[in-house]
């Protein structure tokens, strides 16, 4: 079994590759983040119920505490559903391509994985999936909406499909840059549908991938049945204490997602114009892109010293939108290549 490999911060440069926002929370948050430090029981374990976290994230996103369960980012709630739900003999059934760490996880519980191959270039095959899915008798789906690397995102209608074509079985929504997107998010049908479960997290439009916090949403019957086999203290107190300060602040995610969204814009127009390579549509603070002569590309960032991140053994690679400035020198580049012999 391959970890995939995550590339952090150790590298250096313009760090266009994790999907992170290229800045730092306001010295206004992280002044309060400090003043809030002396309310801390450093001592104590931290609360199991999660109650402050849960609730401040019910009120940001209008929903009741009882739907939610946090986590070490959601990163550990795909893995805690994955071992929750699968073992030897089971099937997870995923996009390809998709989040590398569905697979990673299903392999440590002895689960097999079947994809669907989807493409940015043409529509979802919804009925295509579906019945691929019934024949390989599958246990669980897992697909990221906005799909990482495509950036695309399915509408909510095609979402309905999936989870009314497979009752019996889990259907995991991983919405980990749904504010960057523009269609309904698939928490909209947790009322209706038990066997729907959707997860989101603070790494991206809110800035904290630092933090580690992320949520499993479902419905209260089976979150119920869901928390009783967590990890009592999977969150420390200080990492719950920060993010719900952030979460008192949502204007400060809403106008990060509305630059990013004005800078995805900006950028698509400006690369419209270029034939040596194609940057795809994206809802979320990505590019996923295509070049014949990628190796090219990927020195010309290199020299620059701008991460991006490559699939190797494909002609596809993604790039994190970040700050104007940063952006620029993205442009730059690929203007650059777009002259090179
Ligand atoms: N889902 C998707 C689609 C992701 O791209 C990532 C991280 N890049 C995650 C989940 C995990 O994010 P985190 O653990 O930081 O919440």
């Amino acid at each position: 079994m391959k970890k995939p490999v995550y590339e952090t911060h150790v590298q250096k440069g313009i760090l266009l590759n994790a999907n992170e926002n290229s800045e730092n929370l306001p010295a206004s948050l992280l002044q309060e983040i400090k003043d809030a430090l002396d309310s801390i029981l450093f001592n104590r374990y931290p609360d199991p119920g999660e109650t402050e976290l849960l609730e401040s994230y019910a009120k940001a996103m209008e929903l009741s505490a009882s739907m939610l369960l946090a986590g070490n980012g959601s990163d550990q709630m795909l893995g805690y559903v994955i071992g929750y739900y699968l073992k030897e003999g089971k099937t997870l059934y995923t996009f390809d391509p998709d989040f590398s760490m569905y697979e990673y996880y299903a392999g440590t519980y002895g689960a097999s994985v079947k994809k669907f191959a989807i493409s940015e270039e043409k529509p979802f095959d919804t009925e295509g999936f579906i019945q691929h899915g019934k024949e390989l008798n599958v246990d669980m789906i897992m697909f990221s909406n906005p799909n990482n690397p495509s950036g695309i995102c399915l509408p909510i209608e095609t979402i309905e499909k999936i989870i009314q074509a497979f009752p019996n079985i889990p259907v995991i929504v991983d919405e980990a840059y749904f504010e960057f997107a523009d269609e309904t998010s698939a928490i909209s049908l947790i009322d209706q549908y038990e066997n729907l479960l959707v997860t989101r997290t603070l790494s991206k439009a809110y800035g904290l991938a630092g933090l580690r916090i992320g949520f499993l949403i479902a419905n209260e019957g089976r979150m119920e049945e869901l928390k009783k086999a967590f990890v009592p203290y999977a969150l420390n107190s200080f990492s719950m204490k920060a993010a719900c300060i952030v979460l008192q602040h949502k204007e400060h995610m809403e106008q990060y997602v509305q630059s990013i969204k004005q800078e995805r814009k900006r950028m698509m127009t400006a690369a419209s114009a270029f034939k040596k390579m194609q940057l795809f549509n994206s809802q979320t603070n990505f590019l996923y892109g295509k070049a014949e002569d990628k190796e090219k590309l990927l020195d010309l960032f290199g020299k620059q010293e701008i991460v991006i991140r490559n699939y190797a053994g494909s002609n596809a690679f993604r790039i994190t939108i970040g700050t104007k400035e940063e952006n620029d020198k993205v442009l730059e580049v690929l203007r650059q290549f777009e002259v090179t012999e």
